[in-house]
């Protein structure tokens, strides 16, 4: 199991440049294996059943698919590629002269047109003409041998040996390649999904306390508008302002403000709970939407909270700080604007900052 372990990463190994993917790779070493192993069979086989020609070839093409599967750690992606279709075309055309068309060693010939169409990064216009060219050798390599003499005249036991395990091996390596190249691209595919998640979420949040950001705040309340359009629902937003916040920075430095950001959003994330949401709006200023009271009911709540922060103390390191907060609350009206509502409670945050702050204006 170790050794297995140790194979697979040593084939999943990266490539050396950094342009060139690692996919293409993957698929090329394992393919060289594979067909390096199918030749170390064929050299068996064929000293053993009295082929010793075809058996020297077999060793070639072992020694070549092993300069393929060294050459992916240099970095040669297309030269690899290249080379393993050439050397598998040549092969091909070697071994149906010398064994003959009932070996089936021309059924590789499907297993490498799926090697390199996944492993090229070609348009589609050249990997058509590949194609083509592919199934044009195979027409002409049937008529070629149709006219011609096999350079053996292989015996019927040498045959289906040969015929089973050309057969199994072609599929084999069709198996492997579609198997890794669909094996990566579901992995890419929950890579991204997961990465795309990651991207949104920092794009919404705020990245000091964790909130919802402005941007998210207005999304959801416009989503919460739409999907309240016909049914009664309730909607109250109120602004809410540090007092003297500036003071927390003056005194005690902007990281002490930080933590007093963090440890004040905290303190409203756990008290709205399920009745809306909290986001920064900006600086020190926070957004409270609620979308499950009425505006008395989100006035009572304000006041609460107002009188939970005053009896809060705020700490950063040893420093221990009382602050305050001033409130202007707005209930929607079933027809202004978004930006009207906020701009409402707006003014009676102002209102209650001149009217000597730590109170709630509704
Ligand atoms: P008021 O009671 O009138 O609201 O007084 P204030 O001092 O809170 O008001 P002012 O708008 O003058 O100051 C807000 C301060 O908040 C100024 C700014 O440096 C600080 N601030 C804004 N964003 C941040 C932040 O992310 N971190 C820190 N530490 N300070 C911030
Ligand atoms: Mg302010
Ligand atoms: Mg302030």
């Amino acid at each position: 199991m170790v050794f297995l372990e140790k194979l697979k990463n040593f084939i999943s190994m990266d490539v050396a440049d950094e342009n060139e993917t690692k996919k293409a790779s993957v698929i090329m070493r394992c393919t060289s294996l594979t067909l390096f192993f199918f030749f170390l069979i064929q050299v068996i086989i064929l000293f053993a059943t009295g082929y010793p020609r075809g058996a020297v070839v077999s060793i070639a093409c072992m020694l070549g698919y092993l300069a393929a599967f060294v050459m992916t750690y240099q970095g040669y992606t297309v030269v690899t590629q290249h080379f393993i279709e050439l050397l598998t075309l040549g092969w091909v055309a070697a071994f149906v002269a010398i064994m003959g068309w009932d070996c089936s060693y021309q059924h590789m010939i499907f297993s490498l047109m799926l090697f390199s169409i996944l492993t090229s990064y070609q348009t589609i216009y050249y990997k058509g003409v590949f194609a083509f060219t592919l199934c044009l050798f195979r027409i002409l390599l049937y008529f070629y041998i149709h006219t011609h003499d096999p350079y053996y005249d292989v015996s019927k036991s040498a045959m289906y040996l040969l015929n089973i395990t050309n057969t199994f091996f072609a599929f084999l390596l069709f198996f492997i390649v579609a198997v890794l190249f669909s094996t990566d691209s579901m992995q890419m595919e929950e890579k991204l999904v997961k990465y795309n998640k990651k991207i949104e979420k920092l794009a919404k949040t705020d990245a000091l306390t964790q909130l919802p950001n402005r941007r998210d705040a207005l999304e959801r309340i416009e989503k919460h508008l739409k999907r309240s359009r016909d049914t009664d629902f309730f909607l109250d937003i109120a602004i809410g302002d540090i007092d003297f916040f500036k003071k927390v920075n003056d005194t005690y430095g902007h990281e002490a403000g930080d933590a007093v950001l963090v440890q004040m959003a905290n303190l409203f994330r756990n008290d709205m709970g399920e009745d809306g949401f909290v986001a920064r709006w900006g600086g020190e200023e926070f957004l409270f939407v609620y979308t499950r009271v009425n505006g008395d009911e989100a006035a009572m709540k304000l006041n609460d909270l107002k009188k939970k922060i005053t009896s809060t103390v705020f700490k950063y390191n040893t420093i221990e700080m009382k602050l305050s907060m001033t409130f202007g609350l707005q209930e929607y009206d079933f027809h202004s604007s978004i930006d009207d509502i906020v701009n409402a409670a707006d003014e009676k945050l102002y209102i209650g900052k001149t009217q000597g702050r730590n109170q709630v204006v509704f």
